[in-house]
């Protein structure tokens, strides 16, 4: 494994003061897979205050020096230099009750998760790798470090850390692994919430449809409305998939971004309370895209999502069942409503959601690059979309004699009648409809 120049020269400044150094964790495993590390963090047999001192030419952050790490600034980056340690008692499935500084590289990695992340390398010292992770990669196994239920319980969001993994490197989870992960994965509930959510929006831009069906019962663990879905069946020509599944592919599908995957993850949450039945059996789901918007913005605020992506995220689900027509004057509407990016947005989530379905026929499916075409054209016409592209403002107003509510009243009229090619967007008739209606 080739270190770069910069975390070379920390690793032999450690070693030259007489101690150990190694690289460890997500760089050990990237590399092993050819993939570039995107940091590199080192552990040392040093304290952190003997760390500190060799490093004492250097700019440090000490915030996480109390848990055996400094973080040095070289001019390749920072890196973050963790002395040898482990760490116990764990009561409440999150905190550890202690850590201690341990001299040796095996101890600290007898604390990591998973056998993968619990490789160590050192120029001098060749390979640490005493839970077998080389091999695990090579088989493409995830496997816990020591006892899996062990490990659960004392940080349950392993848990979710491990379908991360799995996920991104395409492994499959060894037995007794993933009995565990299934069996506890309801303790995750006593997590703290942030860490939940940061860990969900790192897996959820990785994660294809398939790999949402074979973690549901995981991911309905730590959102449970998600439960009811799993093998749901719609009762619907529309549908040709339970709704976890039309759910799956809907998220699965979607370009990687936070907004989308959430949404596509959540929009159908609401069918579960809205499901009716008609006296031939068929299912239908009145109202379910308010009512999901109502359940995503609940989730999302019980997982402390930031409010912008919660606002986002269910402004999206309150219009994914809206049907956009292929008409100018309908979507200037919606343009000026909603802007460019969220247009475009609200057209890719409904796209994806049609291809989730199983069912639609291909001219529907057309449909979608047709309303693209004609957005881009109301585009390209500079059309005037919202009331800061009139040709006149408030102050115009003012000066006919408009007072209050009736100058904002006005100006809407006025829109109206411009995107509805009404009247043209100039000044002069503006002014003059405007005079009309203030007689
Ligand atoms: P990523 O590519 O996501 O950064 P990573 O493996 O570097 O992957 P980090 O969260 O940066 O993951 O953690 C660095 C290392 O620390 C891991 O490889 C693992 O050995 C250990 N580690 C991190 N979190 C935990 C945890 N909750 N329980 C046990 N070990 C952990
Ligand atoms: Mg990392």
């Amino acid at each position: 494994m080739l270190l770069p120049d910069y975390v070379r020269r920390c690793v032999d400044a450690l070693e030259s003061a007489g101690f150990a150094a190694y690289a460890v964790g997500g760089c050990v495993r990237d590399a092993c897979l050819g993939l570039t590390p995107q940091d590199y963090d080192l552990c040392t047999s040093a304290l952190p205050e003997e760390t500190e001192r060799v490093f004492s030419g250097h700019r440090l952050v000490l915030a996480g020096k109390k848990h055996g790490t400094v973080a040095v600034v070289t001019e390749g980056g920072i890196v973050e230099i963790t002395t040898f340690r482990t760490e116990g008692d764990y009561t409440d499935s999150r905190h550890p009750g202690w850590v201690r500084f341990v001299p040796d590289i095996e101890a600290d990695l007898a604390r990591r998760d998973f056998t993968v992340n619990a490789m160590a390398f050192s120029p001098s010292r060749g390979f640490a790798d005493p839970f077998g992770g080389r091999a695990d990669l090579e088989h493409r196994v995830l496997r816990a470090v020591g006892d899996p239920a062990t490990r659960f319980e004392e940080d349950a969001l392993r848990i979710l850390r491990g379908v991360r993994f799995a996920v991104k490197y395409g492994l499959t989870v060894e037995e007794k692994t993933m009995d565990a992960m299934l069996r506890l994965a309801p303790t995750m509930d006593k997590l703290a919430r942030e860490r939940v959510f940061e860990e969900l929006c790192k897996l959820l831009v990785l994660v294809t449809p398939e790999d949402l069906l074979r973690f549901a019962p995981i991911l309905a663990s730590v959102i449970p409305e998600l439960g009811p879905m799993i093998g749901f069946d719609q009762r619907s020509p529309h549908h040709a998939y339970d709704l976890f599944t039309h759910t799956a592919r809907v998220c699965g599908n979607l370009p990687p971004t936070l907004t989308l995957r959430w949404a596509g993850l959540l929009h159908d949450t609401g069918k579960i309370p809205t499901f009716t039945q008609d006296e031939t059996g068929r299912g239908h789901f009145y109202g379910h895209a308010k009512a999901s918007a109502q359940m995503a913005d609940d989730i999302l605020r019980r997982l402390k999502a930031p409010t912008a992506l919660r606002e986002e995220v269910t402004g999206l689900i309150e219009l994914h069942m809206t049907k956009l027509p292929p008409e100018k004057k309908v979507l200037r509407r919606w343009l000026g409503r909603l802007g460019p990016e969220a247009m475009d947005t609200l057209l890719t989530f409904q796209q994806a959601d049609f291809g989730g379905k199983g069912t639609g026929l291909p001219e529907e499916a057309e449909e979608f690059p047709r309303l693209r075409v004609i957005v881009g054209e109301i585009q390209a016409e500079n059309a005037c979309l919202s009331l800061k592209d009139l040709a006149v403002n408030g102050r115009d107003l003012m000066d006919l004699g408009f007072e209050g509510k009736a100058i904002g009243a006005c100006l809407q009229r006025l829109l109206d009648l411009v995107i509805d090619e009404k009247i043209p967007n100039e000044r002069d008739a503006l002014l003059a409809e405007a005079g009309r209606s203030a007689q």
